[in-house]
């Protein structure tokens, strides 16, 4: 085994790396760019070399500089992770010239299966099937076009450099293939530098399943099994289980063999995955599944945790066995399925705005138990590269993180998936999560209906979506905003500052009962009105219909709201203005529309904050020295029978509080003073 390996690649797969080097005890080196100076993955290994700017192109993708990180640092292999460097020929060329072992396929396999026309002439020697379809040389335009014609429409047409999901066009009418394939030529010169393509026959109600091989240096192969990647967006993966549903272990065989034979026709070494199309006539068909070879991806792919989990084997581990020369560690025969797992990437983008990516800092970043690669007796795993506080930046992929799940069946998967995604808060930008949810407890996503249109055909059920009204966000905000009321109370009174006659709940005994906020709900204002009615009940108005309300707090930091029928366990995560809302049902942002607040914004100069009306002070929430951010609820104020929420006007630092609860104050009269922080 290496002393020492660089993990030359960011993110989540580098410290998915770093942990098994860890545990086998391989020391390592991290690579970083400018924007990941202070990168999880960077505190994830043992040491670290800044290789450049934070474009790909000036860092990772930066070989020479990163050979000679290598050396420098006296590490014995590379490791190249997924997408970067990971297939690039050339690189691993050179690391053989350095010295340095390349922890992935030799040069010669990468070449081969680079290139989807080529690999397809070398598979379909090796007796791999197919899909039809025409991947020669000969790129003559109306040649390709006699050629689609006569494999019949609809047809795909692919850059045979292409990848990621680029370089695709489906074309459903023979006068309209002139068109796609010269859009196609363009995008695939643009992105790739090669603008050959090869077109194939469009498969029907598509699965997407693939086969995870291993090759050692000794000529032994193994498969470990299928992944199913149908549920995708624009051609990308969003969900992938193992195994895939419907599989019987008649065609699981069939498939298994035919990626090894890929694998083996090309000397194939380490972690590889054979992708194949199926096609399918109905889903409830499995006998009816005809598979055909689409590409191999000559490295660790994305999903592999699931699956490590059906087999209970650590992959990267497998890894670091073969490139050290070491033998596979099992046979076919010792290979066994267990369970069912299903992981699903957690992206920064906006679904409802066309999976636009999205940037931003993670403010709030809550995970479920966090458990890493070691397999959790709950059986969650998250894989993530960044923590609380951390940067999406622009300058890498969106995926935030992967949230990975085994149950005994495929049931028990699919509601642990939605329930670890319930407890996935990330507030400070757009992500996929409620999305997901939504997929994952899909009727079609349920049946195991699949194919890769599910997401086109589910769409009236998936987007722009929220299982969580208006009322019970209103409920979770004001039951979170009388909650910190009560702490701050509490706070003040330990240090004896307020009158005895505070009470502790955050509601006064006399005096008004009645409160009323702006909020803004998807887009649209609503009223809503908090009454307290004798014997203490706490009474909602939205939008003319009116819902008791309790809560409590709970021991885990939740609230426990009830809302006439409805109960749910909320966090509520306030930013500014805007509340972040999530509960097992759902999740939803929520504006408090502070208008006196504002009012008192545009009467008085920056920093002043007034007393908008005659009326008497109820309580401060927060004290001297406090940082406090834009929108955030100062003081409560009671005049004309209403009590009012003084909201900061813009972020700051309280300097002095200037009067006590209690006090009666003049229209107009400073209450706080604020200073820029
Ligand atoms: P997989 O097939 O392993 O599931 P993808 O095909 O989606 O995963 O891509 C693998 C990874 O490679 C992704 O994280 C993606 O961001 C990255 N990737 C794809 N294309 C490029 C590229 N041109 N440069 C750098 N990284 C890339
Ligand atoms: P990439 O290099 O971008 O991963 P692939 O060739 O692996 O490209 O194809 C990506 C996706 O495109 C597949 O997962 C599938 O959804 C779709 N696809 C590819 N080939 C076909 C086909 N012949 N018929 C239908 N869908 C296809
Ligand atoms: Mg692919």
């Amino acid at each position: 085994m290496f002393k020492k390996i660089l993990i030359a690649n960011r993110g989540e797969i580098a410290c998915r790396v770093a942990e098994t080097a860890r545990r086998l005890a391989v020391q390592t080196v991290a690579v970083y760019s400018d924007a990941d100076a202070q990168a999880k993955h960077v505190a994830a290994c043992d040491e670290s070399v800044y290789i450049g700017g934070s474009a790909p192109r000036d860092s990772y993708l930066r070989w020479e500089a990163i050979i000679e990180a290598a050396q420098a640092t006296g590490a014995q292999a590379v490791h190249p992770g997924y997408g970067f460097l990971s297939e690039n020929e050339d690189f691993a060329k050179a690391c053989a010239a350095a010295g340095l072992v390349f922890i992935g396929p030799p040069p010669s396999a990468i070449l081969a299966m680079g290139l989807k026309a080529e690999s397809k002439q070398l598979m379909e020697k090796a007796g791999v099937p197919l899909v039809p379809g025409y991947h020669a040389a000969d790129q003559d335009p109306a040649l390709l076009q006699r050629e689609a014609d006569r494999i019949g429409y609809p047809v795909l047409i692919k850059a045979s450099a292409g990848g990621g999901g680029k370089g695709m066009r489906a074309v459903e009418r023979s006068e309209d293939f002139a068109a796609a394939l010269a859009s196609c030529k363009r995008e695939a010169i643009n992105s790739f530098g090669d603008d050959a393509v090869l077109i194939e026959k469009y498969v029907q109600r598509p699965r997407h399943i693939e086969i995870q091989v291993f090759g050692d240096s000794h000529g032994n192969y193994v498969y470990l099994f299928e992944r199913d990647c149908s549920v995708q967006r624009r051609h990308q993966k969003v969900l992938e289980e193992a195994p895939a549903p419907g599989m019987t272990e008649a065609m699981r065989a069939r498939m298994g063999e035919a990626a090894v034979a890929a694998a083996r026709a090309v000397n194939y070494v380490g972690a590889g995955t054979v992708e194949f199309i199926v096609e399918q006539t109905a889903y409830d068909q499995p006998e009816s599944m005809k598979f055909y070879f689409m590409e191999m991806n000559t490295r660790l792919q994305v999903e592999h945790p699931v699956t490590e989990a059906i087999t209970g084997l650590d992959l990267v581990e497998w890894q670091l066995r073969v490139a050290s020369g070491e033998p596979l560690p099992l046979a076919q025969a010792d290979l066994q399925i267990q369970g069912h797992a299903i992981e699903a990437r957690i992206c920064a983008e906006n679904p409802d705005n066309n999976f636009l990516p999205a940037t931003g800092t993670l403010q709030v970043y809550g995970l479920p138990v966090c458990t890493s690669f070691e397999r959790a007796a709950h059986g969650v795993r998250v894989d993530s590269g960044v923590r609380e506080g951390d940067t999406i930046s622009p300058f890498y992929d969106s995926m935030v993180a992967k949230l990975i799940v085994h149950g005994k069946t495929r049931a028990e998967a699919l509601a642990r998936m939605d329930a670890a995604l319930a407890q996935t808060h990330i507030v400070g930008l757009a992500t996929n999560v409620q999305f997901l949810r939504h997929v994952v407890t899909s009727t079609a996503f349920s049946k195991a209906e699949l194919d890769t249109a599910l997401i086109q055909r589910e769409a009236a059920a998936l987007f722009d979506q929220t299982k969580l009204g208006l009322p019970m966000v209103a409920a979770a905000l004001l039951s979170h905003l009388m909650d910190s009321e009560t702490r701050a109370f509490e706070k003040r009174d330990a240090r004896g500052w307020t009158d005895p006659w505070a009470r502790r709940d955050g509601w006064r005994s006399h005096g008004p009962s009645l409160r009323s906020f702006m909020m803004q709900f998807r887009g649209a204002p609503h009223t809503v009105v908090l009454t307290r009615a004798h014997g203490g009940v706490l009474q909602l108005l939205i939008d003319g219909s009116s819902y008791a309300l309790s809560f409590a707090s709970t021991a885990s930091g939740a609230l426990d709201v009830r809302l006439g029928t409805q109960r749910a366990l909320a966090r509520v995560y306030q930013m500014g203005e805007v509340a972040h809302v999530f509960t097992a049902q759902g999740a939803a942002e929520i504006t408090v529309v502070d208008a006196l607040a504002h009012a008192g914004e545009s009467r008085s100069d920056a920093g002043r904050l007034t007393a908008p009306m005659p009326g008497k002070v109820v309580s401060f929430s927060v004290k001297a020295g406090d940082q406090v951010s834009k929108g955030q609820p100062l003081a409560v104020m009671e005049a004309m029978k209403m009590e009012h929420t003084i909201a900061a006007p813009s972020d700051g630092v309280v300097a002095e509080l200037l009067y006590a609860p209690g006090d009666q104050v003049a229209e107009g009269a400073e209450l706080i003073k604020l200073e820029a922080a």
